[in-house]
């Protein structure tokens, strides 16, 4: 597991992770029940999709009146239950359980939407890929505020130890090469351009697209990183590469697109790389829902008390809190930590050692600005100390050595400060 640095004054070389040490893909047999989780929060008052409904894999179901909001189904079953579920920093979802039936059933609207053609048009990847593996940017490549002039096809992994990514480049590039082709068609973006890594340069040259290479150091494989080495654009603090007309997609969401008009069917399971708590790696791939403890008694892992889950990879993703946490469009990695490898987090008060400002790929003075989290001076920290020019890498947190959660710090403070600007946008009608 990688630990925290103790070791002052130099940078860490942190490498990502690479396919080649990763041992073939393990399919993980369908659950009795899965959970699909929608970004939207729970409104039980306006719900369309009701208990004990039946839906076949692959079915597009709409969950509130008077809303465009969907998931699709990854299995054929009944709704078992539609609840509220609060995950990371507070944010509330709604989670929809799904009890498997023996037999089943595939959905078909998809494939009358396409008219079992391969031309894609931007409204049927609006209308059906929200919700596929790989979470493609369908928002972003719809709003029409956005202006997207440049398509980032990321074929690299973004966290440490992941190759979810990797995988899905080698073993299924003509998916990529079809979902970039449709891609293009359904938006009018010819600009695409594919970020790699140096491994993968020979596979990727089979797109006929211009293929550019990103260090294999980590953050290199973060958007705003790749915005300013790769396309040489600094995104101003605060925004997001779509506000400067990139939109950022991952080989996974492409090759999803790829497939799904290939073979008039959505896509409904997910890829993902496992760690264990020995740092072996596994490739996965289970249906969209699948409970996590699945994954582990596939694998014969066996939790411990205080033993962490994280869904996401070591710098960037978040801890959850039980083993029936199920697997998500987004989900790239589940990395298991044992009790004892997990980093210490103190009370500690900053020492001044200016590690974290010498790793810090944005230049913030995170020992000032981390003073302002700690007591909740949100304001302050985003107009004085940077906090809104933050990449959200993780460095800083790695290599504190007073183990403080800066990186904790800074989500919440941002996470509480959208709240708050979109409560007072409400507000003023
Ligand atoms: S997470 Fe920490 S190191 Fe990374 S950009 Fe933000 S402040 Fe800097
Ligand atoms: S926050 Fe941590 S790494 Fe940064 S200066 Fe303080 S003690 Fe050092």
């Amino acid at each position: 597991m990688i630990k925290r640095s103790f070791i002052g004054l130099l940078k860490p070389r942190l490498e990502y992770g690479s396919v080649a040490d990763t041992p073939s893909l393990k399919q993980i047999p369908t659950p009795k029940e899965i959970t699909l989780f929608s970004n939207c929060p729970f409104d039980k008052k306006n719900l369309l999709l009701k208990k004990k409904a039946t839906v076949k894999t692959g079915q597009k179901l709409l969950l509130y009146k008077e809303s465009d909001e969907y998931v699709v189904s990854s299995v054929t079953g009944q709704v078992s239950s539609i609840s509220s579920y609060t995950g990371d920093l507070g944010r509330s979802y709604t989670a929809i359980a799904i009890e498997v039936a023996d037999d089943e059933e595939i959905d078909d609207e998809f494939k009358s939407a396409a008219g079992g053609s391969k031309d894609a048009s931007l409204e049927t990847i609006i209308n059906f890929f929200a919700f596929t593996p790989g979470n493609p940017p369908v928002k972003l490549l719809s709003d029409k505020n956005k202006s997207i002039n440049t398509i980032v096809v990321c074929c690299a992994d973004s966290d440490l130890l992941i190759t979810t990514n990797q995988y899905i480049v080698k073993s299924d590039i003509d998916a990529i090469k079809n979902g970039i082709n449709i891609l293009k068609a359904a938006t009018k973006v010819n600009d695409i351009i594919m970020v790699a890594s140096q491994s993968q340069m020979h596979e990727l040259s089979a797109t006929g697209e211009k293929v550019n290479q990103i260090n294999n150091t980590y953050p290199s494989a973060l958007p705003h990183l790749i915005m300013k080495d790769i396309l040489g654009k600094v995104v101003p603090a605060g925004k997001n590469p779509e506000d400067i007309g990139v939109c950022f997609i991952s080989a996974e969401a492409v090759a999803s697109i790829g497939n799904a008009f290939n073979s008039g069917q959505l896509p409904v399971t997910k890829t993902f790389t496992l760690v264990n708590k020995d740092d072996s790696k596994s490739l996965v791939s289970a249906r969209i829902g699948t409970p996590a403890s699945d994954i582990f008694k596939a694998f014969n892992i066996t939790l411990n008390e205080n033993d962490r889950i994280i869904f996401g990879g070591p710098m960037t993703g978040s801890s959850v809190y039980s083993e029936d946490h199920p697997v998500q469009i987004d989900t790239d990695a589940i990395v298991v930590q044992d009790r004892n490898d997990i980093p210490v987090i103190s009370d500690y008060p900053c020492t001044n050692c200016g590690d974290c400002i010498r790793v810090c790929p944005a230049n913030i003075q995170i020992n000032l600005l981390v003073r302002f989290l700690e007591i909740g001076q949100y304001e302050e920290a985003a107009d004085q100390y940077d906090l809104y020019s933050c990449i959200e890498c993780g460095l800083c947190s790695y290599v504190c050595v007073s183990g403080m959660p800066i990186f904790q710090y800074i989500r919440s403070a941002k996470y509480e400060l959208d709240r708050a600007n979109t409560a007072e946008a409400t507000n003023n009608g």
